[in-house]
Protein backbone atom coordinates (compact mmCIF):
# COMPACT_ATOMS: atom_id res chain seq x y z
CA UNK A 1 0.00 0.00 0.00
CA UNK A 2 1.15 3.93 -0.85
CA UNK A 3 -1.29 5.90 0.81
CA UNK A 4 1.22 6.59 3.56
CA UNK A 5 4.00 8.24 2.37
CA UNK A 6 4.03 11.72 3.97
CA UNK A 7 3.60 10.63 7.75
CA UNK A 8 3.88 14.54 8.52
CA UNK A 9 1.02 15.35 6.55
CA UNK A 10 -0.87 17.61 8.26
CA UNK A 11 -5.19 16.91 8.30
CA UNK A 12 -7.81 19.55 8.66
CA UNK A 13 -9.67 17.27 7.85
CA UNK A 14 -13.50 17.91 8.40
CA UNK A 15 -15.95 15.70 7.38
CA UNK A 16 -17.95 18.10 4.40
CA UNK A 17 -21.76 17.90 6.08
CA UNK A 18 -20.15 19.26 9.02
CA UNK A 19 -18.80 22.09 7.46
CA UNK A 20 -21.99 22.94 5.66
CA UNK A 21 -24.10 22.70 9.03
CA UNK A 22 -21.68 25.42 10.93
CA UNK A 23 -22.40 28.05 8.97
CA UNK A 24 -25.75 29.06 11.24
CA UNK A 25 -23.50 29.57 14.24
CA UNK A 26 -20.93 31.26 13.20
CA UNK A 27 -20.53 35.02 14.00
CA UNK A 28 -20.95 37.81 12.10
CA UNK A 29 -18.34 40.58 11.32
CA UNK A 30 -20.11 43.54 9.83
CA UNK A 31 -21.14 46.28 11.98
CA UNK A 32 -24.75 46.44 13.06
CA UNK A 33 -25.25 49.79 11.43
CA UNK A 34 -24.13 48.49 7.84
CA UNK A 35 -26.43 45.03 8.38
CA UNK A 36 -29.31 46.97 9.15
CA UNK A 37 -28.91 49.05 5.89
CA UNK A 38 -28.95 45.89 3.65
CA UNK A 39 -32.20 45.38 1.26
CA UNK A 40 -32.90 41.30 2.17
CA UNK A 41 -32.76 38.40 -0.20
CA UNK A 42 -34.36 35.58 -0.76
CA UNK A 43 -34.19 32.55 1.82
CA UNK A 44 -30.91 30.37 0.72
CA UNK A 45 -28.98 32.45 -1.49
CA UNK A 46 -25.49 30.22 -0.76
CA UNK A 47 -27.41 26.73 -2.20
CA UNK A 48 -24.65 26.30 -4.18
CA UNK A 49 -21.99 26.56 -1.51
CA UNK A 50 -18.62 27.55 -1.78
CA UNK A 51 -15.07 26.77 -3.77
CA UNK A 52 -11.59 27.96 -4.03
CA UNK A 53 -9.30 27.42 -6.46
CA UNK A 54 -5.83 28.09 -8.86
CA UNK A 55 -3.54 28.55 -5.43
CA UNK A 56 -0.56 30.49 -5.72
CA UNK A 57 1.95 30.92 -2.51
CA UNK A 58 0.35 34.22 -2.00
CA UNK A 59 -3.37 33.83 -2.81
CA UNK A 60 -6.40 31.60 -3.54
CA UNK A 61 -9.84 32.23 -5.61
CA UNK A 62 -12.32 32.24 -3.36
CA UNK A 63 -15.71 31.54 -5.04
CA UNK A 64 -19.35 31.56 -4.80
CA UNK A 65 -22.74 32.56 -6.84
CA UNK A 66 -25.92 33.53 -4.77
CA UNK A 67 -28.89 32.03 -6.26
CA UNK A 68 -31.72 31.05 -3.92
CA UNK A 69 -33.88 28.96 -6.98
CA UNK A 70 -30.74 27.19 -8.67
CA UNK A 71 -32.52 25.71 -11.11
CA UNK A 72 -34.67 28.32 -12.23
CA UNK A 73 -31.70 31.34 -12.95
CA UNK A 74 -30.39 31.67 -9.80
CA UNK A 75 -33.92 33.45 -8.63
CA UNK A 76 -31.89 36.60 -7.65
CA UNK A 77 -33.18 40.09 -8.21
CA UNK A 78 -32.02 41.91 -11.19
CA UNK A 79 -29.20 44.37 -9.79
CA UNK A 80 -25.71 44.10 -8.15
CA UNK A 81 -25.35 42.70 -4.54
CA UNK A 82 -23.14 43.60 -2.12
CA UNK A 83 -20.88 40.37 -0.62
CA UNK A 84 -18.72 40.22 2.24
CA UNK A 85 -15.91 37.73 2.69
CA UNK A 86 -13.43 36.80 4.89
CA UNK A 87 -10.87 34.72 4.91
CA UNK A 88 -8.70 33.05 8.39
CA UNK A 89 -6.08 31.50 9.44
CA UNK A 90 -8.43 28.83 11.56
CA UNK A 91 -11.74 26.95 11.24
CA UNK A 92 -13.94 29.59 13.66
CA UNK A 93 -12.04 33.07 12.08
CA UNK A 94 -10.30 33.85 15.62
CA UNK A 95 -7.38 35.15 13.38
CA UNK A 96 -8.91 36.71 10.15
CA UNK A 97 -6.22 37.98 7.67
CA UNK A 98 -8.27 39.60 4.74
CA UNK A 99 -11.52 40.95 4.77
CA UNK A 100 -13.53 42.40 1.75
CA UNK A 101 -16.66 43.60 0.09
CA UNK A 102 -16.98 41.92 -3.25
CA UNK A 103 -19.68 42.96 -6.00
CA UNK A 104 -22.07 39.67 -7.15
CA UNK A 105 -23.63 41.23 -10.87
CA UNK A 106 -26.19 40.12 -12.30
CA UNK A 107 -24.14 39.80 -15.24
CA UNK A 108 -22.12 37.06 -14.20
CA UNK A 109 -25.18 35.29 -12.65
CA UNK A 110 -24.62 37.16 -9.24
CA UNK A 111 -21.54 34.75 -9.02
CA UNK A 112 -18.25 36.23 -6.75
CA UNK A 113 -14.48 35.57 -7.88
CA UNK A 114 -12.12 37.04 -5.14
CA UNK A 115 -8.24 36.70 -5.76
CA UNK A 116 -7.59 36.73 -2.02
CA UNK A 117 -3.67 37.63 -1.66
CA UNK A 118 -1.35 38.57 0.62
CA UNK A 119 -1.40 35.21 2.40
CA UNK A 120 1.29 33.25 3.58
CA UNK A 121 2.48 30.05 1.44
CA UNK A 122 1.87 26.30 1.65
CA UNK A 123 -0.91 27.06 4.74
CA UNK A 124 -4.78 25.90 5.22
CA UNK A 125 -7.06 29.13 5.17
CA UNK A 126 -10.79 28.69 5.95
CA UNK A 127 -12.89 31.79 4.09
CA UNK A 128 -16.74 32.64 3.95
CA UNK A 129 -18.87 34.73 2.64
CA UNK A 130 -22.65 36.92 4.24
CA UNK A 131 -25.18 38.36 2.12
CA UNK A 132 -27.97 39.86 2.68
CA UNK A 133 -28.35 39.27 6.34
CA UNK A 134 -27.60 35.12 5.32
CA UNK A 135 -23.83 33.36 6.02
CA UNK A 136 -22.42 30.73 3.73
CA UNK A 137 -21.03 27.44 4.33
CA UNK A 138 -16.92 27.32 5.91
CA UNK A 139 -14.66 26.75 3.32
CA UNK A 140 -11.57 25.30 3.67
CA UNK A 141 -8.10 26.20 1.15
CA UNK A 142 -4.43 25.85 0.56
CA UNK A 143 -1.99 28.31 -0.52
CA UNK A 144 1.22 26.81 -2.86
CA UNK A 145 4.11 26.38 -1.24
CA UNK A 146 6.91 28.79 -1.17
CA UNK A 147 8.11 29.61 -4.70
CA UNK A 148 11.60 28.46 -3.80
CA UNK A 149 10.92 25.43 -1.22
CA UNK A 150 12.36 21.53 -2.60
CA UNK A 151 11.21 19.35 -0.97
CA UNK A 152 8.01 18.78 0.91
CA UNK A 153 5.28 16.32 -0.09
CA UNK A 154 2.29 16.96 -2.61
CA UNK A 155 -1.39 15.02 -2.77
CA UNK A 156 -2.77 15.94 -6.08
CA UNK A 157 -6.24 14.01 -6.46
CA UNK A 158 -6.89 13.74 -10.77
CA UNK A 159 -11.12 13.76 -11.36
CA UNK A 160 -12.84 13.86 -14.61
CA UNK A 161 -16.08 13.22 -16.14
CA UNK A 162 -19.01 13.70 -14.07
CA UNK A 163 -22.38 12.75 -15.93
CA UNK A 164 -24.88 13.65 -13.78
CA UNK A 165 -27.31 10.79 -15.53
CA UNK A 166 -24.66 8.29 -15.13
CA UNK A 167 -24.68 8.25 -11.74
CA UNK A 168 -24.11 9.63 -7.84
CA UNK A 169 -20.61 11.62 -7.46
CA UNK A 170 -19.89 9.07 -4.81
CA UNK A 171 -15.90 8.94 -5.55
CA UNK A 172 -15.95 12.50 -3.90
CA UNK A 173 -16.68 11.49 -0.53
CA UNK A 174 -13.58 8.95 -0.36
CA UNK A 175 -11.38 11.62 -2.09
CA UNK A 176 -12.45 13.85 1.14
CA UNK A 177 -11.84 11.77 3.47
CA UNK A 178 -8.22 11.36 1.52
CA UNK A 179 -7.85 15.06 1.88
CA UNK A 180 -5.83 16.29 -1.50
CA UNK A 181 -3.64 19.51 -1.46
CA UNK A 182 -5.20 20.21 -4.36
CA UNK A 183 -8.06 18.40 -7.13
CA UNK A 184 -7.08 18.52 -10.67
CA UNK A 185 -10.63 17.87 -12.41
CA UNK A 186 -9.52 17.91 -16.49
CA UNK A 187 -12.97 18.24 -18.71
CA UNK A 188 -16.99 17.16 -18.41
CA UNK A 189 -17.74 18.77 -15.77
CA UNK A 190 -21.62 18.89 -16.80
CA UNK A 191 -22.78 17.04 -19.64
CA UNK A 192 -24.60 18.71 -22.19
CA UNK A 193 -27.30 16.13 -22.90
CA UNK A 194 -31.00 15.73 -22.91
CA UNK A 195 -32.96 14.98 -19.79
CA UNK A 196 -33.03 10.85 -19.92
CA UNK A 197 -35.10 9.06 -17.73
CA UNK A 198 -32.92 5.77 -18.13
CA UNK A 199 -29.97 6.65 -15.61
CA UNK A 200 -30.05 6.85 -11.17
CA UNK A 201 -30.49 10.63 -12.06
CA UNK A 202 -32.14 13.25 -14.83
CA UNK A 203 -30.99 16.20 -15.85
CA UNK A 204 -32.28 19.28 -15.53
CA UNK A 205 -34.62 21.34 -18.43
CA UNK A 206 -36.09 19.56 -21.25
CA UNK A 207 -33.42 19.42 -23.62
CA UNK A 208 -30.01 20.50 -24.10
CA UNK A 209 -28.71 23.81 -23.27
CA UNK A 210 -27.85 26.71 -25.63
CA UNK A 211 -28.33 29.92 -23.83
CA UNK A 212 -26.60 31.41 -20.84
CA UNK A 213 -29.54 30.84 -18.22
CA UNK A 214 -29.74 26.65 -19.74
CA UNK A 215 -26.44 26.53 -18.96
CA UNK A 216 -26.87 28.52 -15.53
CA UNK A 217 -29.24 25.97 -14.85
CA UNK A 218 -27.22 22.78 -15.62
CA UNK A 219 -24.23 23.89 -13.69
CA UNK A 220 -26.46 24.70 -11.25
CA UNK A 221 -27.98 21.17 -10.66
CA UNK A 222 -24.31 19.76 -10.60
CA UNK A 223 -23.46 21.76 -7.53
CA UNK A 224 -26.38 20.42 -6.01
CA UNK A 225 -24.30 16.77 -5.59
CA UNK A 226 -23.52 16.61 -1.99
CA UNK A 227 -20.39 14.89 -2.42
CA UNK A 228 -19.07 17.46 -5.33
CA UNK A 229 -20.11 20.26 -3.13
CA UNK A 230 -18.27 18.98 0.25
CA UNK A 231 -15.23 18.73 -2.18
CA UNK A 232 -15.22 22.12 -3.35
CA UNK A 233 -15.76 23.63 -0.08
CA UNK A 234 -12.82 21.64 1.49
CA UNK A 235 -9.70 21.29 -1.21
CA UNK A 236 -8.59 24.46 -3.60
CA UNK A 237 -9.40 23.30 -7.33
CA UNK A 238 -7.84 23.65 -10.74
CA UNK A 239 -10.02 23.47 -13.33
CA UNK A 240 -9.98 22.83 -17.19
CA UNK A 241 -12.77 21.83 -19.56
CA UNK A 242 -13.16 19.37 -22.40
CA UNK A 243 -16.31 19.10 -24.92
CA UNK A 244 -19.38 18.48 -22.68
CA UNK A 245 -19.14 21.97 -21.11
CA UNK A 246 -19.95 23.19 -24.97
CA UNK A 247 -20.97 20.27 -27.51
CA UNK A 248 -19.92 16.72 -27.95
CA UNK A 249 -16.52 16.13 -29.65
CA UNK A 250 -16.48 20.14 -30.70
CA UNK A 251 -13.34 21.54 -32.07
CA UNK A 252 -12.50 25.25 -31.89
CA UNK A 253 -15.64 27.44 -33.57
CA UNK A 254 -16.78 23.64 -35.22
CA UNK A 255 -19.58 21.69 -33.63
CA UNK A 256 -20.09 18.26 -33.54
CA UNK A 257 -23.04 18.38 -36.54
CA UNK A 258 -22.27 21.43 -38.43
CA UNK A 259 -25.33 20.85 -40.63
CA UNK A 260 -27.31 21.31 -37.86
CA UNK A 261 -25.59 24.19 -35.67
CA UNK A 262 -24.71 27.24 -37.97
CA UNK A 263 -21.38 29.02 -37.32
CA UNK A 264 -23.18 31.89 -35.54
CA UNK A 265 -25.55 29.67 -34.20
CA UNK A 266 -22.23 27.68 -32.51
CA UNK A 267 -20.34 31.11 -31.52
CA UNK A 268 -23.82 32.28 -29.75
CA UNK A 269 -23.90 28.91 -27.84
CA UNK A 270 -19.51 28.67 -26.86
CA UNK A 271 -20.47 32.59 -25.49
CA UNK A 272 -23.47 31.08 -23.68
CA UNK A 273 -21.36 27.85 -22.09
CA UNK A 274 -18.12 30.04 -21.82
CA UNK A 275 -19.46 32.44 -19.64
CA UNK A 276 -21.93 30.16 -17.11
CA UNK A 277 -18.35 27.91 -17.11
CA UNK A 278 -16.63 31.36 -15.51
CA UNK A 279 -19.09 32.05 -13.62
CA UNK A 280 -19.27 28.38 -11.72
CA UNK A 281 -15.24 28.15 -11.53
CA UNK A 282 -12.90 29.53 -8.78
CA UNK A 283 -10.54 30.44 -11.71
CA UNK A 284 -9.26 34.33 -11.92
CA UNK A 285 -10.42 37.07 -13.75
CA UNK A 286 -7.90 36.24 -16.57
CA UNK A 287 -10.46 33.46 -17.50
CA UNK A 288 -13.21 35.86 -17.95
CA UNK A 289 -14.49 35.17 -21.30
CA UNK A 290 -14.16 37.14 -24.20
CA UNK A 291 -17.11 36.24 -26.18
CA UNK A 292 -16.88 32.75 -27.71
CA UNK A 293 -13.25 32.51 -26.41
CA UNK A 294 -11.74 31.92 -22.88
CA UNK A 295 -8.17 31.04 -21.78
CA UNK A 296 -7.44 28.34 -19.87
CA UNK A 297 -4.14 27.24 -20.48
CA UNK A 298 -2.27 28.20 -17.72
CA UNK A 299 0.68 26.57 -15.20
CA UNK A 300 1.04 26.48 -11.29
CA UNK A 301 3.58 25.79 -9.01
CA UNK A 302 4.29 23.50 -6.23
CA UNK A 303 8.02 24.84 -4.95
CA UNK A 304 10.48 23.32 -6.72
CA UNK A 305 8.87 20.20 -6.66
CA UNK A 306 6.50 19.98 -9.19
CA UNK A 307 5.18 22.63 -12.01
CA UNK A 308 1.50 21.96 -13.29
CA UNK A 309 0.64 23.01 -17.08
CA UNK A 310 -2.67 22.84 -17.80
CA UNK A 311 -3.74 22.44 -21.54
CA UNK A 312 -6.95 23.01 -23.57
CA UNK A 313 -6.96 20.44 -26.05
CA UNK A 314 -10.57 21.85 -27.59
CA UNK A 315 -10.14 25.92 -28.27
CA UNK A 316 -7.01 25.86 -30.51
CA UNK A 317 -7.51 22.50 -32.13
CA UNK A 318 -7.24 21.44 -35.79
CA UNK A 319 -11.13 19.86 -36.50
CA UNK A 320 -10.79 15.58 -36.01
CA UNK A 321 -9.96 13.49 -39.31
CA UNK A 322 -11.96 10.31 -39.85
CA UNK A 323 -9.02 8.18 -41.23
CA UNK A 324 -5.57 6.88 -40.56
CA UNK A 325 -3.67 8.57 -43.04
CA UNK A 326 -5.20 11.86 -42.53
CA UNK A 327 -3.88 11.30 -38.42
CA UNK A 328 -0.36 12.23 -39.37
CA UNK A 329 -1.14 15.24 -41.28
CA UNK A 330 1.74 17.44 -40.04
CA UNK A 331 -0.56 20.64 -40.67
CA UNK A 332 -3.10 19.02 -37.87
CA UNK A 333 -2.65 21.10 -34.35
CA UNK A 334 -3.96 20.24 -31.33
CA UNK A 335 -2.64 22.91 -28.85
CA UNK A 336 -2.22 25.95 -31.29
CA UNK A 337 0.66 27.94 -32.62
CA UNK A 338 0.51 29.65 -29.80
CA UNK A 339 -0.11 26.89 -26.30
CA UNK A 340 2.80 24.37 -28.23
CA UNK A 341 5.60 27.07 -28.04
CA UNK A 342 4.36 28.20 -24.54
CA UNK A 343 4.01 24.52 -23.38
CA UNK A 344 7.66 23.89 -25.14
CA UNK A 345 9.26 26.89 -23.40
CA UNK A 346 7.30 25.77 -19.86
CA UNK A 347 8.53 22.29 -20.18
CA UNK A 348 11.78 22.95 -20.98
CA UNK A 349 12.50 26.35 -18.58
CA UNK A 350 11.19 24.51 -16.07
CA UNK A 351 13.23 24.67 -12.70
CA UNK A 352 11.38 21.56 -11.43
CA UNK A 353 11.57 18.07 -10.38
CA UNK A 354 8.30 16.78 -11.84
CA UNK A 355 6.89 18.53 -14.81
CA UNK A 356 3.10 17.52 -14.70
CA UNK A 357 0.70 18.00 -17.61
CA UNK A 358 -2.88 18.20 -17.20
CA UNK A 359 -4.26 17.36 -20.62
CA UNK A 360 -8.04 17.04 -21.27
CA UNK A 361 -7.74 13.72 -23.45
CA UNK A 362 -5.46 10.73 -23.38
CA UNK A 363 -1.59 11.06 -25.32
CA UNK A 364 -0.41 7.69 -25.05
CA UNK A 365 -1.67 5.67 -27.98
CA UNK A 366 -4.83 3.59 -27.83
CA UNK A 367 -4.28 0.78 -30.92
CA UNK A 368 -8.60 -0.80 -31.31
CA UNK A 369 -7.64 -3.11 -33.82
CA UNK A 370 -5.98 -6.37 -32.81
CA UNK A 371 -3.13 -7.54 -34.63
CA UNK A 372 -1.53 -6.53 -37.71
CA UNK A 373 -2.40 -2.30 -38.70
CA UNK A 374 -3.74 0.07 -36.19
CA UNK A 375 -6.82 1.65 -35.37
CA UNK A 376 -7.01 5.14 -33.27
CA UNK A 377 -9.59 7.08 -31.94
CA UNK A 378 -9.42 10.58 -34.02
CA UNK A 379 -10.60 13.06 -30.88
CA UNK A 380 -7.79 11.93 -28.72
CA UNK A 381 -3.92 12.86 -29.56
CA UNK A 382 -3.79 10.05 -31.56
CA UNK A 383 -5.50 11.87 -34.15
CA UNK A 384 -2.84 14.48 -34.04
CA UNK A 385 0.21 12.11 -34.26
CA UNK A 386 2.94 14.90 -35.47
CA UNK A 387 2.05 17.00 -33.20
CA UNK A 388 1.82 14.31 -30.19
CA UNK A 389 5.35 12.62 -31.54
CA UNK A 390 6.89 15.97 -31.58
CA UNK A 391 5.99 16.55 -27.80
CA UNK A 392 6.77 13.03 -27.10
CA UNK A 393 10.69 13.79 -28.49
CA UNK A 394 11.21 16.85 -26.42
CA UNK A 395 10.00 14.55 -23.33
CA UNK A 396 13.54 13.46 -23.44
CA UNK A 397 14.79 16.87 -22.77
CA UNK A 398 12.40 17.55 -19.89
CA UNK A 399 12.86 16.73 -16.05
CA UNK A 400 10.21 13.97 -15.22
CA UNK A 401 7.15 14.57 -17.40
CA UNK A 402 3.84 12.91 -16.18
CA UNK A 403 0.90 13.44 -17.94
CA UNK A 404 -2.17 13.39 -16.39
CA UNK A 405 -5.43 13.01 -18.68
CA UNK A 406 -9.40 11.81 -18.72
CA UNK A 407 -11.91 11.96 -21.42
CA UNK A 408 -11.80 7.85 -21.58
CA UNK A 409 -14.35 7.11 -18.98
CA UNK A 410 -11.04 4.19 -18.12
CA UNK A 411 -8.25 4.07 -15.88
CA UNK A 412 -5.18 3.11 -18.56
CA UNK A 413 -2.25 4.14 -17.10
CA UNK A 414 0.47 4.16 -19.70
CA UNK A 415 4.36 4.53 -20.26
CA UNK A 416 5.32 6.85 -23.00
CA UNK A 417 7.20 6.09 -25.46
CA UNK A 418 9.47 8.20 -27.77
CA UNK A 419 7.42 6.24 -30.97
CA UNK A 420 4.60 4.32 -30.59
CA UNK A 421 5.10 2.60 -34.32
CA UNK A 422 8.79 1.28 -33.06
CA UNK A 423 8.09 -0.99 -30.00
CA UNK A 424 11.97 -0.80 -29.30
CA UNK A 425 11.99 3.05 -28.87
CA UNK A 426 12.50 4.25 -25.43
CA UNK A 427 10.31 5.65 -22.54
CA UNK A 428 10.07 9.02 -22.31
CA UNK A 429 7.28 9.76 -19.42
CA UNK A 430 4.22 8.52 -17.70
CA UNK A 431 0.80 9.02 -18.06
CA UNK A 432 -2.33 8.54 -16.31
CA UNK A 433 -5.74 8.34 -17.51
CA UNK A 434 -7.98 8.83 -14.26
CA UNK A 435 -11.20 7.10 -15.41
CA UNK A 436 -14.23 8.89 -14.43
CA UNK A 437 -16.25 10.44 -11.36
CA UNK A 438 -19.64 8.66 -12.92
CA UNK A 439 -19.48 8.70 -16.70
CA UNK A 440 -20.70 5.58 -18.20
CA UNK A 441 -22.21 4.21 -14.70
CA UNK A 442 -20.82 1.34 -13.39
CA UNK A 443 -19.77 -1.13 -15.54
CA UNK A 444 -19.35 -4.68 -16.38
CA UNK A 445 -15.69 -5.77 -14.99
CA UNK A 446 -15.53 -8.84 -16.84
CA UNK A 447 -17.24 -7.45 -20.20
CA UNK A 448 -14.52 -4.82 -20.09
CA UNK A 449 -11.85 -6.94 -19.91
CA UNK A 450 -13.25 -9.34 -22.64
CA UNK A 451 -12.90 -6.60 -24.76
CA UNK A 452 -10.15 -4.85 -24.34
CA UNK A 453 -7.66 -7.55 -22.45
CA UNK A 454 -7.09 -8.72 -25.51
CA UNK A 455 -6.03 -5.56 -27.15
CA UNK A 456 -3.09 -5.60 -24.52
CA UNK A 457 -0.86 -7.17 -27.03
CA UNK A 458 -1.35 -4.31 -29.41
CA UNK A 459 -0.43 -1.75 -26.70
CA UNK A 460 2.03 -3.00 -24.64
CA UNK A 461 3.02 0.42 -22.95
CA UNK A 462 -0.02 -0.09 -20.95
CA UNK A 463 0.67 -1.37 -18.05
CA UNK A 464 -2.64 -1.15 -16.15
CA UNK A 465 -6.12 -0.54 -17.31
CA UNK A 466 -9.57 -1.34 -15.61
CA UNK A 467 -13.34 0.43 -16.12
CA UNK A 468 -14.12 1.15 -12.21
CA UNK A 469 -15.29 4.47 -11.83
CA UNK A 470 -13.23 6.93 -9.35
CA UNK A 471 -10.28 9.04 -9.58
CA UNK A 472 -6.40 8.90 -9.08
CA UNK A 473 -4.79 9.90 -6.37
CA UNK A 474 -0.77 11.01 -6.39
CA UNK A 475 1.38 11.35 -3.66
CA UNK A 476 4.15 13.39 -5.10
CA UNK A 477 7.50 13.98 -3.04
CA UNK A 478 11.53 14.81 -4.85
CA UNK A 479 12.04 10.51 -4.54
CA UNK A 480 8.98 9.42 -6.81
CA UNK A 481 5.01 9.25 -7.28
CA UNK A 482 2.91 6.79 -5.77
CA UNK A 483 -0.38 6.87 -7.32
CA UNK A 484 -3.71 4.60 -6.06
CA UNK A 485 -6.30 3.97 -8.40
CA UNK A 486 -9.01 4.72 -5.73
CA UNK A 487 -12.34 3.42 -7.10
CA UNK A 488 -16.21 2.92 -5.58
CA UNK A 489 -18.10 -0.05 -5.66
CA UNK A 490 -21.10 1.82 -7.07
CA UNK A 491 -22.23 5.91 -8.35
CA UNK A 492 -25.97 4.11 -8.76
CA UNK A 493 -26.38 5.15 -5.12
CA UNK A 494 -25.66 8.32 -2.99
CA UNK A 495 -23.26 6.35 -0.94
CA UNK A 496 -20.20 4.07 -1.64
CA UNK A 497 -17.33 2.39 -0.30
CA UNK A 498 -14.25 3.01 -1.91
CA UNK A 499 -10.93 1.12 -2.49
CA UNK A 500 -7.38 0.93 -3.66
CA UNK A 501 -7.99 -0.97 -7.16
CA UNK A 502 -4.27 -0.34 -8.14
CA UNK A 503 -1.03 0.78 -6.68
CA UNK A 504 1.82 2.46 -9.20
CA UNK A 505 5.14 4.13 -8.49
CA UNK A 506 7.04 6.43 -10.93
CA UNK A 507 10.67 6.78 -10.00
CA UNK A 508 12.44 10.17 -10.25
CA UNK A 509 15.12 9.71 -13.16
CA UNK A 510 13.02 6.49 -14.37
CA UNK A 511 10.99 7.40 -17.23
CA UNK A 512 7.82 5.14 -16.89
CA UNK A 513 5.40 3.54 -14.24
CA UNK A 514 5.62 0.40 -12.83
CA UNK A 515 2.89 -1.62 -10.59
CA UNK A 516 3.74 -0.84 -6.79
FE1 LIG B 1 -16.47 12.38 -20.49
CA1 LIG C 1 -3.03 -3.51 -34.02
Amino acid sequence: MTGSTAPDRRRFLTAGAAVLGAAASAQLWLPQAARAAETPLPDGVFSLGVASGDPLPEAVVLWTRLAPDPLNGGGMPDRAVPVEWEIAEDERFGKPVRRGVAQARPEYGHSVHVDARGLRPGRAYWYRFRAGGQLSPTGRTRTAPHPHSKGGALRIALASCQNWQHGWFTPYADMLAQDPDVVLFVGDYVYESTPSSSGPRRHEGTGEPYTLVQYRNRYAQYRTDPDLAAMHANAPWVVTFDDHEVDNDFAGEIPQDPDKQTPDAFRARLTAAYQAYYEHMPVRAAQIPDGPHIRMYRRFEYGRLARLNVLDTRQYRSDQVTGQEAAKDPALTMLGAAQRKWLLDSLHGSPARWNLVASQIMMAETDILPGEGKQWYYDAWDGYQAERNRFLTEFRQVRNPVVLSGDRHLTMISDLKEDFADPASRVVGAEFVGTSISSNGDQDQAAFHAQWDPLKADNPHWRFIDAHRGYHLFDIDRHGIDAQVRVVDTVRAPAATASTQAALRVEAGRPGVELA
